[in-house]
């Protein structure tokens, strides 16, 4: 058999107005909260005579139940040895210093923040007489812009920092006047930080960083500036390019033969170089004394030395049939570095010389003691 609903709800409805009555009477709703609202002058003192803490030992007259000590024992915040308030029981004042404590060490910041109160705080019991006041109030004298308390929050956090890379201008020798090349690209780096923020009543108060580690090292960019002006004498062919003073540096005819091709434009492009008469397996020398820095076919330059005399400068001897030298050999001016052939885009046996400064090929007449 079914029971009528409005049974049901009736019950529930005097189950709750019977629960709310003993939460009350009980205790399980907090003293502030069912007392705070009254004065200290609407509540009745327990006896006649004059009204002291419960909590003294000097009131044997005072009978105090449990419950009634818990509700109302006037107490005193005392801050740094001054009172600042007085609550209606103990459990009202360190509730609103816990509350007043958390107001002032909330930072806008999420991060875990290590807090101390710097104050000496007690509570004492106070006379019944006392006034006292509410927990509102009290918080209000707390937190206000007189606070007597301090109470500092400190913030540790990391974060990555960027290190700016610097650019660095050189003056360069071997490079013409007005030109300009970049040697090293330069990039940014990362160092992790870590940093002290401290806090006094929620105004940031210092800022501080404990440690730093290099993650990634910037890299500096690098430009080279010219600063040569040309003063070479006009070579027999002057097409093509002059490069700029190469400060007393000496060049040799690189074969014995004589030049059949120049440097500069040609119908069919631009050629790099100065193509010199031989024939297959004649003797190639070193233009200058440097260090090989390449030995092997290159493309259309068929097989190739490239040898670097420093500050830049290389000289390369292409279209050979054999290579006598390995990369990394030093080499003096002269020295017999190979043989004349026709290796790579070549129709007759010949040598093609080249003569670069920072990987710009100049017409090597301006440079070579023919
Ligand atoms: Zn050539």
């Amino acid at each position: 058999m079914k029971k009528p609903r409005w049974v049901n709800i009736t019950f529930i409805a005097a189950l709750t107005a019977a629960l709310s009555l003993c939460c009350v009477l009980f205790g399980s709703i907090s003293p502030q909260e069912a007392f705070a609202p009254i004065s200290t002058e609407s509540l009745p003192t327990p006896s006649g005579e004059l009204p002291v803490a419960s909590t003294s030992p000097e009131t044997p007259n005072v009978e105090p139940s449990p419950t009634y000590m818990s509700v109302y024992a006037p107490t005193s915040i005392i801050i740094d040895g001054n009172k600042i308030a007085t609550l209606l029981s103990e459990q009202a004042a360190r509730s609103v210093i816990a509350e007043a404590i958390d107001y002032l060490s909330s930072i806008d910041d999420s991060s875990y923040a290590d807090v101390v109160v710097e104050n000496e705080i007690e509570y004492t019991a106070a006379l019944l007489t006392e006034s006292s006041v509410t927990s509102d109030e009290a918080l209000m004298l707390l937190i206000g812009s007189d606070t007597p308390l301090k109470v500092r929050a400190t913030v540790r956090y990391s974060s990555t920092e960027r290190i700016e890379s610097k650019t660095i201008m050189q003056e360069y020798a071997f490079l013409g006047r007005g030109m300009r090349i970049i040697k090293t690209y330069g990039r940014d780096g990362l160092k992790l930080c870590t940093f002290e923020d401290v806090y006094v009543n929620g105004i940031l108060k210092s800022k501080s960083m404990l440690s730093e580690e290099v993650v990634l090292d910037a890299i500096n960019t690098l430009i080279l500036v010219g600063i040569a002006t040309s003063s070479a004498d006009s070579p027999d062919e002057d097409d093509g390019q002059m490069g700029p003073t190469l400060h007393g540096m000496r060049f040799i005819r690189p074969c014995a033969g004589d030049i059949i091709f120049n440097f500069g434009n040609y119908s069919g492009g631009y050629h790099m170089g100065l193509d010199f008469e031989g024939a297959l397996g004649d003797e190639v020398y070193a233009s200058c004394s440097g260090v090989v820095v390449s030995a092997s076919a290159r493309g259309g330059l068929g097989l190739m030395i490239e040898i670097d005399h420093g500050n830049g400068i290389t000289t390369r001897y292409a279209h050979l049939d054999s290579v006598k030298v390995q990369v990394g050999d030093t080499v003096d001016m002269g020295d017999v570095i190979g043989a004349i052939g026709e290796s790579g885009n070549c129709n007759t046996p010949h040598l093609h010389f080249e003569l670069r400064i920072l990987g710009f090929a100049y017409n090597p007449r301006f440079y070579i003691e023919l």
